[in-house]
């Protein structure tokens, strides 16, 4: 069998195995989950190694971004499975009497999970856990930029789970786009917003629904802070911009806002913090990652050499070509048009705008293409109303970065041009199902003015 055949066959398997009905059994639901909670509970070690070889993550960071989510949304399901799965039943108009009605979740089908390189383990097993939960089958293609990963994820899944419900496809864009033909009942794709439209478009040829978790420019707002939470405010910062992945994170801060009298401050702490949590020596730095490729190295080097950019470097701005390390860059005030202020950064690199007011970045961030995720460090009640207001994101977090990932009572998801539909928890159950109405009446009673012959008497009914 070659390739093409191979692709279309596991189509059909899994389409045969929905259809036999045995991925809706809470049983075989809770089986696949358990067996997901082994398969990391069995391969921790070996994730660790892969997941620092392949993309440099230091143990801790692994666990708290793909193999603690991984656990954690497996845990969650297995003890909610039942709850969420039950009819959701209600109360009727009296007009409806005698009648009752409930609303049923039920499984989509045979469902396809696109991933992307950065948390390779849990952005590819977290929605899986989802589409599992509400009782789909399953093609998984893992990104080609973590090719190990991708392969662990081949090699190891079918020995865990149902092979006939769950199957791992290998490859990049080509096969990306070759699945992107099929007829499918759902599309869940992690990935850029370019990309999203290509998986958009596809999926419209068969009206399939689609949950496009994508990227952007997530702003940070900094209102003044005292000195205390400033230091923990710039701790945060750091780790938020420079620690998953240097940069390379969907829900990073892109870029900060500042008002111009603050901005040396919050930059001098900024270098402090820097040099705490990732040395001084920008030959030898610690806890940083690689970017993922030349490419994208290259990419994040062309911002810097626009000359009118290079100028506004504060901190940093070497680059390691032989590691593909680049130093954590801060930038004060790059020019509102350049590359670095238009384009996703995904990188170690941190523009800093100023402004005259605070209050003026709510207006910035509206001229922009609304965001997957929204920072603001204040302690102004009225500045939060304001920006829960008057802004429109994936979501909003005070005071801190990153960390709403991690709260699975929140749905995580873009708006706009950063994303289509949600996850998370409860939310991925219902991202991978259909909530089916169901009404019954009974024949108890009828209320004839109902039926024609129409009457003006009638019209009081
Ligand atoms: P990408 O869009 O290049 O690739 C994502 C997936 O799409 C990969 O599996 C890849 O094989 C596939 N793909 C690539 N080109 C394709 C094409 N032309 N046709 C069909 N499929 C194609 O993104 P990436 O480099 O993996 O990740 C970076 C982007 O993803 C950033 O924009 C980032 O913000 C976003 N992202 C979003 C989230 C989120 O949860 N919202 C998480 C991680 C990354």
């Amino acid at each position: 069998m070659n390739a093409d055949q191979e692709m279309r066959w596991s189509v059909e398997e899994l389409r045969l195995t929905f259809k036999s009905g045995k991925t809706r059994s809470v049983g075989w639901r809770k089986t696949q989950l358990r067996a997901i909670l082994r398969l990391i509970h069995e391969n921790e070690d070996t994730l660790f190694q892969l997941l620092k070889s392949e993309l440099g993550k230091h143990p801790v960071e692994s666990y708290r971004n793909e193999i603690g989510v991984v656990k954690k949304s497996a845990d969650r399901a297995l003890n909610c499975i039942e709850k969420w799965m039950s009819p959701k039943k209600g109360r009727l108009p009296l007009v409806f009497f005698p009648a009752s009605r409930k609303v049923l979740p039920e499984p989509l089908g045979v469902v396809l999970i696109i991933g992307s390189w950065n948390f390779p383990i849990s952005l590819t097993l977290d929605p899986l856990i989802g589409a599992i939960s509400a009782g789909n089958t399953v093609v998984l293609k893992p990104s080609e930029l973590s090719p190990n990963c991708a392969s662990f994820l081949a090699n190891i899944l079918p020995s865990y789970l149902d092979p006939k419900a769950v199957k791992v496809i290998e490859g990049g864009r080509e096969v990306s786009n070759q699945l992107l033909q099929y007829k499918w009942d759902k599309i869940f794709f992690t990935g850029s917003t370019k990309v999203g439209k290509i998986v958009m478009a596809a999926a419209a040829n068969n009206l399939t629904p689609v949950t496009l978790e994508l990227g952007g420019k997530c702003p940070a707002i900094f209102d003044f802070l005292s000195n205390s939470d400033l230091k923990v405010a710039a701790k945060r910062v750091a780790s938020g911009k420079w620690g998953p992945c240097a940069g390379q994170a969907c829900i990073g801060i892109d870029y900060i806002l500042v008002e111009q009298k603050f901005a040396s401050t919050l930059i001098e702490q900024l270098k402090k913090t820097i040099k705490k949590f990732y040395g001084d020596d920008a030959k030898n730095l610690k806890n940083l990652l690689k970017i993922i490729n030349k490419g994208h190295f290259d990419r994040l080097r062309s911002f810097l050499e626009d000359p009118a950019v290079a100028n506004c470097i504060v901190y940093g701005g070497s680059f390691d070509d032989t590691r593909l390390i680049i130093e954590p860059t801060i930038l004060l005030d790059p020019p509102l048009d350049a590359e670095i202020m238009t384009e996703e950064i995904f990188g170690p690199l941190l523009p800093i705008i100023t402004m005259d007011k605070i209050e003026e970045s709510i207006e910035f961030i509206n001229s922009k293409p609304k965001p997957l995720a929204l920072y603001a460090f204040t302690k102004s009640e009225n500045f939060k109303k304001r920006i829960l207001a008057e802004t429109s994101s994936g979501s909003v977090t005070f005071n801190d970065t990153m960390i709403q990932f991690l709260c699975d009572d929140l749905p995580f998801g873009g708006v706009g041009q950063s994303g289509i539909g949600r996850y998370h928890g409860k939310y991925s159950f219902d991202t991978f199902s259909h909530e089916k109405a169901v009404l019954e009446r009974s024949f108890y009673f009828e209320l004839e003015p109902r039926h024609p012959p129409w009457s003006n008497f009638k019209l009081q009914f």
